[in-house]
């Protein structure tokens, strides 16, 4: 208790020249934030116990604000190494943008641009008409529209297609996709009555076809991307939900979750059906996410036939929905690259990674490990292990696909103690435990992570 007599007074410490010195660099309410945190810890600690006499120092004191200012005035949001080998990680921002798309935005975000201006006519122009050309030249519909997520693109469909009216769902197909989004309260949200049909297991054409009435406004097909149902199974194809709707003079829409542009036949053991196969099919609107398969920032793209998306464009929702300019301009620069399949697969992130054969994983892994280990204290020690990396982000979620892991072991910590001090790094790096070891998994840490990485490995020595 006689401590707490030690505590200097705040007025004090702001007089103390290394104090004034940060008070100069940040704003004062900031800088009065600090030297309260730091002079309550220091009561907290007197009142538990006798304190060391030097932690009241004008020395020890000022340090303890200067962490606080920098904790206090540092970013919330910042950029971590991500050696889960999970490559669509929706905790850790999903795809990551390709390098095409840095000039993009650095030409956009910090000049006027002709966002909403026609500049051959000199007049009000649209935001949607920057991509929608290359859309549709890269899907081969008629029509497109992007707006924010593909949550937003379910969303404005199901509005603009069937307000009032009745959609018609297989019941393999009422899918949550997490984050709370589920295909029944989003119909609720529309305004749309969901007419469940089949069973969970199975659901048949004639299905669909009894479930016909002068109230059916669409056939909706959700594609089924963070599980798998397998067994005794039947599903009603694309083609066929389209040859059923044209009978009946019904629609259809798919949202097909990950909406990727690339066939991946002889680059992943996958069957993920492509946009532009959806769009051949004749289904009437497609509607996918910008950040999964597709590698580009958050985004929602609508696809299909000009008499379904154009009122798209003029309803009262689209207001609330629509993407910004730094979106849209990340996305027509990631859309460019497919123009040209190996561009794509090479120069797209997400795809790169996810199509990284196990050799090249491999020999990764070593040179990592090559690069790192000279920089690391004696306690830390790396091996390897064989294992598997996921797609992520609700896609290919049967997709195991074979890499070489960097196990990182310390002595004298736990692998859930190596998890924790890894994950509060200056550069946090994220990995996972399996088997009692900590995992890093090449696939998905970058070329300019790894200075960083050894930073933070090298830290776990100490
Ligand atoms: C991921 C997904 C969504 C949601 O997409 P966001 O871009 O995250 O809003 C909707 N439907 C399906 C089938 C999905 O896989």
């Amino acid at each position: 208790m006689q401590q707490l007599k030690m505590i200097p007074k705040v007025d004090r410490v702001l007089e103390w020249p290394a104090v004034r010195e940060l008070l100069a660099g940040h704003p004062r309410a900031l800088s009065l934030k600090a030297v309260r945190a730091v002079l309550d810890r220091l009561r907290a600690a007197a009142l538990a116990g006798p304190l060391d006499p030097t932690l009241f120092s004008e020395a020890a004191v000022g340090a303890g604000v200067a962490r606080e200012l920098s904790c206090l005035s540092a970013p919330s949001l910042k950029r971590v190494i991500n050696g889960s080998g999970i490559v669509i990680h929706t905790n850790l921002g999903r795809s990551i943008l390709p390098e095409a798309a840095r000039a993009a935005l650095n030409s956009i975000a910090f000049c006027y641009s002709n966002l909403e201006f026609d500049l051959d006519a000199g007049v009000r122009g649209s935001r949607y008409s920057h991509v929608e050309a290359l859309i549709c030249e890269l899907t081969g519909a008629e029509a497109a529209i992007v707006v924010n997520n593909n949550a937003a693109a379910v969303l404005l469909s199901l509005s603009a297609l069937a307000a009032g009216r009745e959609a018609v769902v297989s019941r393999g197909e009422l899918v949550e996709i997490g984050g709370s989004f589920r295909i029944p309260d989003v119909m609720r949200l529309s305004g749309v009555t969901l007419k469940e049909v089949g069973t969970t297991n199975r659901t048949h054409a004639r299905d669909y076809r009894d479930a016909v009435s002068a109230q059916t406004a669409l056939f909706l097909k959700v594609h089924c991307s963070n599980f798998a149902v397998v067994g005794f199974t039947a599903e009603v194809g694309a083609s066929e939900l389209v040859a059923l709707g044209a009978a009946a003079g019904v629609p259809v829409l798919a949202d097909m979750g990950s909406g990727n542009l690339v066939d991946f036949a002889g680059l992943l053991p996958c069957d993920e059906p492509t946009v532009q196969e959806f769009v051949r099919a004749g289904v009437d609107v497609i509607t996918f996410s910008g950040d999964k398969l597709l590698g580009g920032p958050q985004a929602g793209v609508i696809v299909g036939r000009k008499a379904f998306v154009e009122p798209m464009k003029k309803h009262p929702l689209l207001r609330a929905l629509r993407m910004d300019k730094l979106t849209l301009a990340a996305l027509e620069a990631t859309l460019g690259l497919y123009r040209d399949r190996r561009t794509a697969l090479s120069e797209v992130p997400t795809l790169s990674m996810l199509t990284a054969p196990y050799a090249e994983l491999a020999a990764r892994a070593k040179r990592i490990a090559k690069k790192l280990r000279g920089r690391l204290p004696q306690a830390v020690s790396l091996s390897f292990a064989e294992g598997f990396s996921q797609a992520g982000g609700g896609t290919l979620p049967l997709l195991n696909l074979p890499t070489l892991l960097i196990e990182v072991g310390v002595a004298g910590l736990s692998p859930n103690d190596v998890e924790s001090r890894l994950r509060g790094a200056e550069v946090p790096v994220i990995g996972r435990i399996s088997k009692g070891a900590f995992l890093l998994d090449p696939r998905t840490i970058l070329d300019q992570d790894l200075d960083d990485l050894a930073a933070a490995l090298a830290a776990l020595g100490e």
